[in-house]
């Protein structure tokens, strides 16, 4: 037999043990019956998100700012199968919201075992003109409201040893060029919620925290914003959605989608000095 083919028999045999080997700890039916408030839960991964809790059988909230668009959203979770479903519209910009929308949730619901922080503002993917105003709202929008979000649900998500779920970026990770204000907001996230985690764990409070980190993905919105300007392909929203529920189940720290930017989130630590070449092969931009 030639080296290549030996090469990889011992890879498919690998392949062959691990798959053997490896059990998936995700149960679906953990989620049946499980209190969820999701955000921003009325287009793209969130919407996503909706369906597949609806098709595990889950009690849910949805809330995000288009009330027409939360009911469709809604109607077709119950032909899912959603056991309840509730929707509150909600804008994120404004301070008192957050608040309004987890007493909501813990009223219809009886209380919450999952709070899934997905909603973000409209996002500029250009270079950086100074607006600095846009960028204060962005801070309100994406970090200020989960902050809120998460301090108003801690003591339900405690009390029924629930999961706090973050949707962060590759760009919370790692700057990327044309996100100034957006991956500003995400390195916010992880910063906050990473170290929400660490006194968790110290003060013995059995609430997990999972932080997931997600490559581009093809919601309208992300293809729309870096359409001819980046070289890369989006993984499905269907998917992403799927990753996440799967880590808020399975309580991990940290998820990635796809897989394969966790050792380039590790690489970029490791190498730091060729970091402008390799970003900046993947961005078109020409000088006007
Ligand atoms: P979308 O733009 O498709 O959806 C955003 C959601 O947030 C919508 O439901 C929108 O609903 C809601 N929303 C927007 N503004 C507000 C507001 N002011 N108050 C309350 N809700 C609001 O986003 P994606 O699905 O693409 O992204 C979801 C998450 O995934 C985000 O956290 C994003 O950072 C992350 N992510 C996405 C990537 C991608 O390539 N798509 C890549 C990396 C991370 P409405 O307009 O009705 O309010």
């Amino acid at each position: 037999m030639k080296p290549i083919g030996k090469v990889l028999c011992v890879a498919v045999l690998i392949a062959g043990l691990i798959d053997f080997f490896w059990k998936d700890p995700f149960n679906p039916e953990s989620l049946s019956g499980a209190r969820v408030l999701l955000t921003g839960a009325s287009a793209g991964i969130g919407e996503q998100m909706a369906y597949h809790y609806a098709r595990f059988g889950a009690e849910i909230v949805l809330t995000a700012r288009r009330e027409a668009v939360l009911q469709k959203v809604m109607e077709k979770c119950l032909t899912l199968g959603a056991k309840k479903i509730f929707y509150i519209p909600a804008d994120m910009s404004s301070p008192s919201e957050p608040e309004k929308v987890v007493q909501f949730a813990v009223q219809k619901l009886g209380g919450l075992d999952y709070l899934v922080l997905n909603h973000i503002g409209l996002t500029r993917f250009q270079m950086w003109a100074g607006d600095v105003e846009y960028t204060r709202w962005l801070m309100q929008v994406n970090f200020f409201s989960y902050v809120s979000l998460a301090t108003a649900a801690l003591p339900t998500l405690e009390k029924n040893t629930g999961s706090l779920v973050v949707v962060s970026s590759l760009t919370g990770k790692v700057p990327t060029p044309f996100t100034t204000s957006y991956s500003a907001t995400k390195f916010a996230l992880d910063g906050f919620f990473t170290s929400l985690r660490h006194e968790l764990i110290m003060q013995k409070r059995n609430v997990s925290v999972t932080l997931c980190i997600l490559g581009l993905i093809d919601t309208e919105t992300a293809l729309e914003n870096t359409r001819g300007k980046v070289y890369l392909t989006a993984s499905p929203a269907a998917g992403a959605a799927l990753a996440i529920i799967q880590g808020g189940a399975t309580r991990a720290q940290e998820i990635f989608y796809p897989w394969w930017l966790q050792p380039v989130c590790c690489l970029w630590v490791l190498f730091p000095y060729s970091r402008n070449q390799v970003l900046q092969s993947y961005y078109n931009y020409s000088s006007p």
